[in-house]
């Protein structure tokens, strides 16, 4: 009976070791499941962030440092900004000149949370055709908004297609096909741009804004721009940059000006009151929209532009 009753404890024992183990090992399972199917990717911009979900969908979780309708080109990062910098996988930036603002912010944040360029952050932009600032060809002078053609766009996907797959092998084929079926989406809009742009009349072919933000774009839709600052690390909006901008409005035939949903409108609306010419449209260069509002991806606020462009213009 004693030979039973220690025979039978012991089968109990080795159940609730075999239970304990199973247990332990569901639980890591679980752990490392959560910890290795999702990626963790951190963007410096929301543009930036919603080209990578774009790619990477559910097998990535994404943050974006700089929130919507905010200036990427100068930011503090906060304490969740930089916690989520130190625990991720992947993060991307845009480069060019971009995030150097704020006495250069990324720099700044990846040297806080020992991240190394090229192992742990890369930027999206590299392999685009760069245009300089004021026509100055050297390093830090370089106009960072090369996301403003989207065939530089579908270079950045390419790149967080390539990164992604490197970090996450297992889902190469799914980033790769997902970037294909994205690129093709945005190459309709790309080529819509260009046949459309075609039709406006020279004499009203001009895109006003606050910040140049546009030399990308006029390379590639054969469309000129001027502004009223150069970039948003400079002053914004000082007498003679408005002065500047005021005449040569005047007596031109360009029908309307747009303001930028990441720029303090108060200087456009001068330089309106000044020409009489109408602010037509917010356009969207530095950011996409708030979630749920027109414009509120990269594709849907390239899209917007080019629909309010062609329409303000056409006035
Ligand atoms: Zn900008």
């Amino acid at each position: 009976m004693k030979a039973i009753g220690s025979w039978l404890g012991c089968f109990f024992s080795v159940i609730l070791v075999v239970f304990f183990l199973v247990g332990c090992s569901s639980l890591d399972k679980n752990k490392t499941a959560e910890e290795t199917e999702t990626l963790k990717v951190v963007a410096t911009n929301s543009i930036i962030a919603d080209i990578a979900k774009n790619i990477g969908k559910d097998r990535i979780t994404v943050h974006s440092i700089v929130p919507v309708g905010k200036n990427p080109h100068e930011y503090e990062p906060l304490p969740k900004d930089i916690k989520k910098t130190a625990e991720t996988d992947l993060i991307f930036y845009n480069g060019l000149n971009l995030e150097t603002g704020g006495n250069a912010w990324f720099e700044k944040l990846v040297k806080n949370t020992r991240k190394r360029s090229n192992k742990d952050y890369y930027a999206v932009s590299d392999g685009v055709r760069k245009i300089y600032l004021e026509g100055k060809a050297e390093k830090g002078k370089e106009d960072p908004h090369a996301w403003m053609d989207l065939k530089n766009g579908m270079i950045y996907a390419k790149n967080i297609e390539k990164q992604l797959s490197a970090k996450d092998p297992k889902n190469k084929a799914f980033y790769k096909k997902n970037r294909r079926a994205y690129v093709k989406k945005l190459n309709v809009l790309h080529n819509k741009a260009k046949r459309e742009f075609g039709d406006i009349p020279t004499k009203k072919k001009m895109i006003v804004t606050s910040e140049g933000s546009f030399r990308y774009f006029s390379r590639a839709y054969n469309i000129p721009s001027i502004y009223i600052w150069g970039i948003n690390t400079e002053q914004e909006g000082t007498p003679r940059q408005l002065e500047r901008l005021i005449s040569r409005l005047t007596d031109s035939s360009i029908p309307v000006l747009f303001v930028e949903n990441s720029v303090d409108e108060r200087s456009m609306k001068t330089v309106s009151k000044d020409t009489g010419i109408p602010i037509y449209s917010e356009l969207f260069t530095d950011s996409v929209a708030e979630k749920g509002r027109a414009g509120d991806s990269y594709y849907a606020m390239m899209k917007w532009n080019l629909e309010k462009i062609i329409s303000g213009l056409s006035q």
